[in-house]
């Protein structure tokens, strides 16, 4: 008799996610969100707090040859407290657990941790706890944050509704641009170890992706402005992968424009240079950690003068599908290719 054996990479992260999800029968009352958004929500009473948890891995997510130990360190923080403002929360505390291999000695460790207190300072949180352990295969780096909230103030990724407007931060794109110039430095210094890696010209889209920042000014800005999205997440797989999560879970459509779609223009001259296409790399691009997020229209015109806020589309009914219109006004359908592990 064989035994059945599926591949991981026939479900795919997210199948695979939705599969675990399935045999999980929620228990207790305070657990208002379990798997399924940037962090679960629990209640606390007259509050409520959310969790994230997020595990990096040597040769997978970071790769030391070029990768500074202290923004490291500060990466792990940021991309957690990312998912803390993806519902709106602010962050309060983290654990932080550390797998080392014998090649790792106590200063590059201190190093490490040189950005993960340069983090906790940055977004005032509190680092409370851990785990330590050996480890065969590299670094590992699994971090879990811990945030607050007025429950009203959560934004889960289901709350979208027909006519909201598509916002998001900053500018996308850069971190997977400046991933490739470093893989490339890479292979240039591993041809020729004399030569010097030539990186000045490409600090935006390398600083991105090595030490991106967690958008809390805009989550305090925000309530600042009384304004709680209808429905938001961070941008950690790409834009078209966020937008079928929102609109999967919203149980909603949307159109969205490419000339309103943020590109810094480092991240342009280098995707061109690079010979990608700017706009693929806007849309399916992963680890910038801007917010994606959708607000009512009667919130827009507080928002519209905002510097670094932009208003990318629009939310149709879920019949109406996912659409691109591209600058000479065709209507193409958004495919949600993100970034693939398996
Ligand atoms: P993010 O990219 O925002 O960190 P993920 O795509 O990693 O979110 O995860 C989506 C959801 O699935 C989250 O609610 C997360 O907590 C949950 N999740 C991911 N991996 C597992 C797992 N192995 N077991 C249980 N829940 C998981
Ligand atoms: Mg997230």
């Amino acid at each position: 008799m064989s035994e059945k054996r599926t591949e991981i990479s026939d479900l795919g992260e997210f199948g695979l996610i939705d599969r675990l999800n399935e045999k999980v029968v929620i228990k207790n009352r305070s657990s208002l969100k379990g798997i399924g958004d940037d962090a679960a929500v629990i209640d606390a009473g007259d509050h409520v707090k959310v969790v994230s948890t997020d595990l990096l891995m040597e040769g997978v997510h970071f790769d030391l040859s070029y990768a500074p130990l202290p923004h490291l360190g500060f990466k792990a923080v940021a991309v957690n407290v990312s998912d803390i403002a993806a519902m709106n929360a602010v962050p309060k505390q983290i654990t932080v657990s550390i797998a080392l291999s014998n090649r790792f000695s106590l200063e590059a460790v201190e190093a490490l941790y040189e950005g993960i207190y340069a983090a906790c300072d940055h977004y005032g949180v509190d680092l409370v706890g851990g785990d330590t352990t050996a480890s065969r295969s590299g670094l590992a780096i699994s971090i879990t944050a811990i945030g607050e909230a007025k429950k009203e103030q959560i934004s889960y990724r289901s709350g979208a509704k027909e006519n909201d407007i598509l916002c998001v931060t900053g500018d996308l794109g850069a971190a997977l641009v400046g991933l490739q110039i470093l893989e490339r430095e890479k292979q240039v210094f591993l041809a020729n170890p004399d030569m010097k890696p030539d990186l000045e010209k490409y600090t935006i889209v390398t600083g991105r992706q090595l030490r991106p920042d967690a958008r809390m000014d805009i989550v305090h800005e925000l309530a600042e402005m009384e304004i709680v999205p209808t429905s938001m997440m961070d941008i950690s797989d790409g834009l078209a992968s966020e937008i079928f999560h929102i609109c999967k879970a919203s149980g909603v459509g949307a159109t969205i424009y490419e000339d309103k779609l943020p590109i810094d223009k480092q991240t342009f001259d280098t995707a061109v240079e690079l010979n990608l296409d700017p706009i693929t790399c806007v849309l399916n691009g992963g680890e910038d950690y801007e917010l994606l997020f959708t607000i009512d229209q009667k919130d827009f015109a507080k928002l519209e003068k905002h510097p670094d806020i932009h208003f990318i589309g629009h939310i149709t009914k879920a019949s109406e599908g996912k659409f691109l219109v591209t600058k000479s006004g065709t209507a193409v359908q958004i495919k949600a290719q993100g970034w693939k592990h398996f």
